[in-house]
């Protein structure tokens, strides 16, 4: 047995909603099991909240807003708590690496590698920011001073996914907290473990009781009485489209609160006629859908690849995964684990089947591997219409796609709903530069597969994405609120 596997042991797993600084129950006494999606086994019991939980979240939140211990502190002197934070997340990496990879049946070289370190430096890097933005001042006649201001909005609610739990709650909280809010997270269900543990860290670090708070359960029962509470300022979403949508209308039947949605995607990347280099093109775009299991929005599912490169590349993307090690989360050298549950096996298992009932050709893998674990798999000769075109399918599953022309490859990449990411490869700077303008999407990797970095706005165009960005300085936008001040200055 692995070093991890002998942590995940002896972890100390949170077992309550953390509401006003502490650890409770649900009112009503219910709870709901997490388990373990690589071995089945039970690890822990959480409390599955509801309305009346949601409430006492909100009022928590609001009263320490409403008190100023968080809101109306010196921007620096928050930005100090941000970075103990952060230091308080690298010290205790390795255990929130096994607690993420048990509860998600994520690879703990990825925890480890990118989604502590990640989560560390999003809190850190929106903390740092916070000491160093100026307001402004509109231009007007001598006699008046007009002075542009933004506020913190009051009371968050933040509604995550599972696939990156700790990284997608830093997206939100970072910049939510550095702007002076308070924050009421709702985790996914099926991983809640690590975002009550950030919360206690976060305590620890300063943040006052009151102005962090997880309420644990299901959507309908935690996550839509917080889309239509009254005392809620904004929501910021990560989710699928299907409920990110359910948001607009939660906030439209309530209080009008703020909205911010990130969602689905089918991306696309494009190889184009000229591109360079067809095997380190699958080198990359293997890790582009593989990793994360395929359970990344921005992953690749779809390649569109211009017939003078196709056949040459569905071939080197075979060669990519013939020893794809697939397996045990706990295992550094494994680099795919198993899918979040076997409703989420289903859903990947069905689109599949429907791949190939619709007349597409797998090149690899195309069934399970024994539990939850579903092996890489590669789809050629696939068209629009087909399921496996046009779904997100959320697993490793990737459709190559032959076009005749340049320009029908860039015209293909766009026929979809989505709009969160595109990669394109060509060895023409002039290319590079167009065609990276048509890719209707919010991030473009030219040559390379990339969702940028901390520094760079992150979301959706078209159902993708709604409201704002995440990310960079630009989300800082989603948390405040522009105010006008006028001073007469007449005498
Ligand atoms: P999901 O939409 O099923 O759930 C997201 C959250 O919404 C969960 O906390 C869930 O409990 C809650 N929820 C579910 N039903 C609800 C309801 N009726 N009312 C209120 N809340 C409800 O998404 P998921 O399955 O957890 O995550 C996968 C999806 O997230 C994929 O579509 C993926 O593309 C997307 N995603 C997007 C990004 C991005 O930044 N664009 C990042 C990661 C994941």
């Amino acid at each position: 047995m692995n070093a991890y596997a002998d942590m995940a042991k002896s972890l100390k797993l949170p077992t309550g909603a953390f509401i006003d600084g502490q650890f409770v129950a649900a009112l009503s006494g219910a709870t709901f099991e997490t388990r373990n999606p690589y071995t089945g086994d039970l690890i822990a019991t959480l409390p599955a909240c509801g309305a009346a939980d949601v409430d006492a979240a909100v009022a928590a939140a609001r009263r320490a807003h409403e008190a100023g211990v968080w809101s109306d502190l010196h921007p620096s002197e928050r930005k100090a708590v941000l970075c103990r934070l952060a230091d308080l997340i690298m010290a205790h990496a390795e255990a929130l690496a096994v607690m993420e990879s048990v509860d998600a049946g994520k690879p703990i070289a990825d925890c480890l590698e990118l989604d502590i370190p990640e989560t560390a430096n999003a809190i850190r890097w929106h903390g740092e920011a916070q000491d160093k933005l100026y307001d402004q001042i509109a231009p007007t006649a001598p006699d008046a001073l007009a002075l542009v201001v933004r506020e913190p909005l009051g009371v968050v609610g933040a509604v995550l996914p599972w696939n990156f739990p700790l990284l997608m709650m830093a997206w939100k909280i970072g910049p939510a907290l550095a702007t002076g809010n308070s924050v009421v997270v709702k985790p996914a269900e099926q991983t809640s473990l690590t975002a009550l543990r950030l919360a206690e860290l976060a305590l620890e670090a300063g943040v006052p009781p009151g102005v962090l708070n997880v309420i644990t359960g299901m959507g309908p029962d935690a996550g839509e009485p917080l889309g239509r509470h009254m005392d809620v300022d904004a929501i910021t979403f990560t989710g699928s489209t299907e409920v990110g949508r359910k948001f607009l209308e939660y906030a439209a039947q309530s209080n009008l609160k703020e909205v911010c949605l990130e969602m689905g995607g089918k991306s696309a990347a494009v190889v184009l006629s000229d591109a360079k280099n067809i095997a380190e093109i699958a080198e990359t775009q293997a890790a582009a859908i593989f990793w994360n299991m395929g359970e990344n929005c921005t992953a690749n599912s779809r390649i569109i690849a211009h017939k003078d490169v196709y056949d040459e590349l569905v071939a080197e993307l075979a060669k990519q995964v013939a020893d794809w090690p697939v397996g045990d989360p706990l295992d550094p050298a494994t680099r795919q684990g198993p899918l979040v549950s076997a409703e989420h096996f289903a859903k990947v298992s069905g689109l599949v089947d429907s791949g190939k009932a619709q007349g597409a050709q797998v090149v690899a893998g195309g069934e399970g591997a024994g539990g939850l674990l579903f092996k890489p798999t590669i789809f050629a000769g696939v068209t629009p219409g087909m399921d496996i075109y046009e779904q997100e399918i959320f697993g490793p599953v990737v459709g190559v796609t032959r076009a005749e022309s340049d320009e029908e490859a860039i015209a293909l990449a766009n026929q979809t709903q989505y709009g969160l990411a595109a990669t394109l490869y060509t060895a023409s700077i002039a290319k590079a530069h167009r065609y990276a303008r048509k890719l209707k999407a919010g991030t473009v990797g030219v040559n390379t597969y990339s969702e940028g970095e901390i520094s760079t706005p992150f979301g959706g165009f078209k159902s993708s994405g709604f409201g704002g960005r995440d990310n960079g300085i630009h989300a800082h936008e989603q948390y405040t609120e522009l105010k006008t001040i006028w001073l007469d200055l007449s005498e």
